[in-house]
C-alpha cells in the first residue's frame, strides 16, 4: 500500500492542514500554499512556518506534497504570461522549500495554439531556467499527467517523457499520476490486464521510478474524453479495481496516494474508508 491521504484545506493558516490531515489519517497530505487562483501572495509567516513544521514531526504524515497554482502554464506563447508564471513557480518552489515538503506538482502546461511540440520544448527549457535560478535541492518537483482538456499537454505519457528528456538534472524531477486523468486520457486501468499495460507502457518511456506521487481520484467522464471531471472513488466511470491494482502494487508502496475528489472531509471519510478496505 501507498502513503494514502488527501489534499487538505490549509484555511485559516498554513499549519491547519496538518491537523486536517491527522484527522483524516492521513499517511500523506497535498495542500495549497497560497491561492490556488491568484498571482499573488504575502510571504509565508516565519511562525506560522515553525509551527507547521513542528506540528507536522509529531504527526503521522510522512510526505507532503505541494500543488502549484492553477493560473501557471510554463508553456505559454505569451511572453508576459510565460514570465509571470516562471516567476510564480520560483516562488512555489521556494514556499515549498521553506516548509520542508517533499514534492511539488505542477501541470505541464497548455499550448493556447501554438503545438504541442514547441510547448513541450518551452516546458523543458523553463525547467532548466529555473533549476538554475533557485536552488530546489531536497524538493522533487513532480510533472502531472493531465485530461488533455483544450490545449493542455502531458495527456500522452509521451509529452512527460521528453519533458525529462530535456531537464538537464533529472534527478530533481518525477511524475504524478492522476488517476482521473490518464483515464479522462484514454488510458484504461479497470481491470487488471488493462492497468498491467499501462504501467507496462509508462515502464517502457519513463520508467516506473518516476512515479513519485498519485493523485486517486475517479472520473465523472468517459475513457478518452479529454474532460477533467473529478469523481468519489467507485461511484465514478474509473469504478473501485483500479484503485485496488493501485494501492496493492507493491511498487508504490512507499508513495504517496492523495484523493482530490470532490464534497470536502465527508467523502475524503469515506473515499478513505473504501481505499483502506481495498488493501489486502
Ligand atoms: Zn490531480
Amino acid at each position: 500500500m501507498g502513503l494514502l491521504g488527501a489534499h487538505v484545506s490549509t484555511s485559516g493558516g498554513i499549519y491547519n492542514a496538518i491537523t486536517n490531515g491527522e484527522n483524516l489519517k492521513c499517511d500523506a497530505i497535498q495542500i495549497f500554499t497560497k491561492s490556488q487562483m491568484r498571482w499573488d501572495a504575502k510571504p509565508l509567516k516565519e511562525k506560522d512556518v515553525e509551527k507547521f513544521k513542528k506540528m507536522w514531526s509529531v504527526s503521522r504524515i510522512k510526505k507532503i506534497i505541494v500543488h502549484d497554482s492553477y493560473l501557471i502554464n510554463l508553456g505559454s506563447p505569451d511572453p508576459e504570461k510565460h514570465k509571470k508564471s516562471k516567476l510564480s513557480f520560483i516562488d512555489e518552489i521556494k514556499r515549498a522549500k521553506k516548509l520542508g515538503t517533499n514534492f511539488l506538482v505542477f501541470h505541464p502546461g497548455a499550448h493556447m495554439g501554438e503545438g504541442e511540440s514547441k510547448c513541450i520544448k518551452r516546458i523543458g527549457d523553463t525547467l532548466n531556467e529555473i533549476t538554475t535560478e533557485v536552488d530546489s535541492e531536497n524538493l522533487i518537483i513532480l510533472i502531472e499527467t493531465t485530461a488533455g482538456q483544450g490545449t493542455n499537454v502531458g495527456y500522452r505519457f509521451e509529452h512527460l517523457r521528453d519533458i525529462l528528456a530535456i531537464v538537464n538534472n533529472p534527478e530533481k524531477f518525477g511524475v504524478c499520476i492522476d488517476t482521473c486523468h490518464i483515464f479522462a486520457a484514454g488510458y484504461d486501468i479497470r481491470t487488471a490486464d488493462a492497468y498491467k499495460n499501462v504501467m507496462r507502457e509508462f515502464n517502457g518511456l519513463i520508467g516506473i521510478n518516476k512515479i513519485f506521487a498519485f493523485h486517486l481520484n475517479d472520473a465523472k467522464v468517459d475513457l478518452g474524453s479529454r474532460v477533467d471531471r473529478h469523481e468519489n472513488i467507485g461511484v465514478g466511470k474509473i469504478g473501485k479495481d483500479a484503485f485496488g491494482f493501485i494501492v496493492n502494487d507493491r511498487r508504490f508502496e512507499s508513495v504517496p496516494m492523495v484523493l482530490e475528489t470532490p464534497g470536502g472531509n465527508e467523502y475524503y471519510e469515506k473515499n478513505l474508508e473504501i481505499l483502506r478496505g481495498l488493501i489486502k
